[in-house]
């Protein structure tokens, strides 16, 4: 179990396994809010509180939401707005800083091409 929280506390992920990879992607949000995603089946991601500690941020097709700390404002996860899906992303900046050191960055190209740069 390792745990990633927002900076005031107020948002606590606590997640079964450390990321063995996280990715950098350059796609229109995440560029911006500068996060390195650690992919999860939200089976295995139990947020503290369950609800109402983060606000939700959604644009496009709003078939994600982007959730950020009420309070400090650090981005810490997104989930699929149709829960039946089997995937989300915890900010893996959140996370303890050996935990993060001890995963690889993947660098993905959201913003175009939809690969990992780092796939042969
Ligand atoms: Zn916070």
């Amino acid at each position: 179990m390792i745990e990633a929280s927002c900076h005031c506390g107020a948002v606590r992920l606590e997640i079964e396994t450390a990321p063995e990879t996280v990715t950098s992607c350059n796609c229109s949000i995440c560029r911006r809010t500068g996060v390195l995603c650690a992919y999860y089946s939200p089976k295995n991601v139990h947020l503290v509180p369950a609800e109402g500690a983060t606000d939700i941020y959604m644009w496009g097709d709003k078939s994600i939401e982007f959730h950020r700390c009420k309070i400090c404002g650090c981005a810490t996860h997104w989930a699929p707005v149709d829960k039946t899906l089997d995937r989300m992303g915890v900010n893996a900046r959140l996370m303890a800083p050996e935990v993060l050191a001890a995963a690889r960055v993947r660098r993905f190209d959201g913003a175009d091409t939809w690969k990992y740069l780092d796939e042969a």
